[in-house]
């Protein structure tokens, strides 16, 4: 099904005739090709997810939407290992994370699947003789834009609960990844999902993806991805005043107080920066450290990264490749800047030896001192790059941890109980963990942006008043 669309219920060749290269991100060579959508593929899947919604799919209950939604769940662990390996071959990604994706995967659908039926609405005090009900309609039908950082379970974050509220839907995922994103649509499909009810239409983001961010019979749109896109994603949106949700990354801070439980805080720190290669919207990419044990927990730091080892995705290493050429060299761009202004290397990890020379590595790299104006302390670098700061007392920790132009999530290492309130309250972002970090897991966990992070909130049951609308209905009945 790879080289096809699924619009309607059933599997298409794209208008355009044209199929696009899957390359593995560990050796640089073509394993697979898809489809490339277009325009006139978008329209066919809107109609189709119109239909959807005005027909048989507008009537279901929310039991009954539920009950599907558990079944697609059940699926995905069952072809949880079929389908991390896809993943980590589509990607890069070491298998261990692959597998880990897949059961976040699942858990989208069971979790929106049992959520289907238990958000309902208010009924308000008002005049006499009057009743008012506040009710949570569907939107009708809703776009979605995925990236290529963790297809399967971005599937499930951005459609299960669009259908868990009644939505019909039609997704758009990122060409670079999303070879398991059409297997479990294959699964959705088998569950028996209503046509129309989930279109996937692969393709550029510049064709497809502009297409459906601009059609005019979408009701809203969820879109994670880059600031740059999203500004286009909000600019169509406009155009149509419509609403939509942004989710575009960050530069998250994790701030370590002279008293932090440094022993669990390390492994933390490097896996909120190594997970995924550091392709994660809610990387911990900046660390901010309390100048009086700077040094003592930078070295110890230090000691860690330079231990990770990065290799192919089978290898199942700390880190795997970039997903693309073009990824690992805007990384390497940013690391190769920093290295010539003087930003002092305090560690590199290795890359294991013989590694296939097509593939897109970097080794993962961590900065002392780094300014707090500097370009590595306020961009988004995407690639496995820490970049350390020392921070004089608690209000200067804020001031710098609130000084990018990101607020997406943040850390806070200390076991000073009334510290952690007073500096969770203070931080300008979506997510803040206590002497953990979540690199934005938990289903349950409502997460995202504010300022160029992004705005709305997807997960939870947050992601489900995103793809409602309140309707009051007001009666006089005297
Ligand atoms: P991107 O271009 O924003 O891609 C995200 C999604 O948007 C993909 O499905 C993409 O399709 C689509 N897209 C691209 N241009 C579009 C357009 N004009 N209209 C509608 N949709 C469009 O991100 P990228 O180029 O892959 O990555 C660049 C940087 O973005 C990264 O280095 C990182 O800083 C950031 N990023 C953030 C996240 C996150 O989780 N917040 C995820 C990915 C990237 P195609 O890819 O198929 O063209
Ligand atoms: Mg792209």
């Amino acid at each position: 099904m790879n080289e096809q669309l699924y619009i309607d219920g059933a599997w298409r060749k794209p208008v355009s005739g044209q199929t696009i290269p899957v390359v593995c991100p560990s050796d640089g060579k073509e394993f697979a090709r898809i489809a490339r959508g277009t325009a006139g593929d978008v329209d066919a899947a809107v109609a189709a997810a119109r239909r959807a919604y005005e027909g048989p799919w507008g009537k279901t209950t929310a039991l009954e939407r539920g009950r599907l939604m558990m079944k697609v769940g059940v699926k995905i662990a069952e072809h949880a290992e079929e389908l991390a390996q896809l993943e980590a071959r589509d990607t890069g990604k070491p298998l261990k994370q692959a597998r880990a994706d897949m059961v976040a995967a699942a858990r989208y659908f069971e979790f929106y699947g049992a959520a289907s039926d238990k958000v309902h609405g208010e009924v308000i005090p008002f005049l006499a003789g009057y009743t008012v009900m506040v009710k949570h309609d569907p939107r009708g039908v809703t776009g979605h834009i995925i990236p290529w950082n963790y297809p399967a379970q971005m599937f499930g974050r951005t459609l299960a609960p669009a259908l868990a509220c009644g939505n019909a839907t039609v997704l758009k995922p990122a060409e670079e990844a999303c070879l398991t994103v059409l297997r479990i649509t294959e699964l959705v499909h088998e569950v028996g999902f209503p046509p129309g009810v989930v279109n996937v239409v692969t393709g550029y983001g510049e064709e497809a993806g502009a297409a459906l961010a601009s059609h005019p019979g979408i009701d809203f749109i969820a879109f994670t991805g880059s600031p740059g896109v999203g500004t286009l994603i909000q600019k169509a949106s406009a155009e149509h005043h419509r609403a939509c949700v942004l989710e575009l990354g960050g530069k998250s801070p994790q701030i370590v107080f002279e008293d932090a439980p440094f022993e669990t805080a390390l492994p933390v720190v490097v896996n909120a920066i190594v997970q995924n290669a550091g392709q994660t919207c809610s990387a911990g990419s900046r660390v901010l450290v309390q100048r009086s044990v700077y040094d003592r927990f930078m070295g110890m730091l230090a000691e860690r990264f330079a231990r990770l080892r990065v290799g192919t995705h089978d290898m199942d290493l700390d880190c795997g490749p970039l997903i693309s050429a073009v990824q690992r060299d805007r990384v390497q761009g940013f690391v190769q800047a920093a290295r010539k202004e003087g930003v002092p290397v305090l560690a590199e990890a290795q890359l294991a030896p013989n590694l296939p020379a097509g593939g897109y590595y970097a080794a993962p790299v961590l900065f002392g001192n780094v300014p707090p104006t500097h370009t590595l302390a306020r961009e988004e670098v995407f690639g496995p790059v820490l970049s350390a700061i020392p921070f004089e007392d608690e209000a200067d920790a804020v001031r710098i941890a609130n000084g990018t132009p990101f607020g997406l999530a943040a850390g806070i290492w200390t076991r000073d109980g009334t510290r952690q309130l007073r500096v969770a309250n203070a931080m300008r972002c979506g997510q803040v963990f206590v002497n953990g970090y979540g690199a934005g897991g938990g289903i349950e966990l409502p997460f995202g942006g504010i300022k160029r992070s992004g705005h709305g909130r997807e997960k939870g049951l947050e992601a489900m008043r995103e793809f409602s609308v309140v309707k009051t209905i007001v009666i006089n009945h005297g």
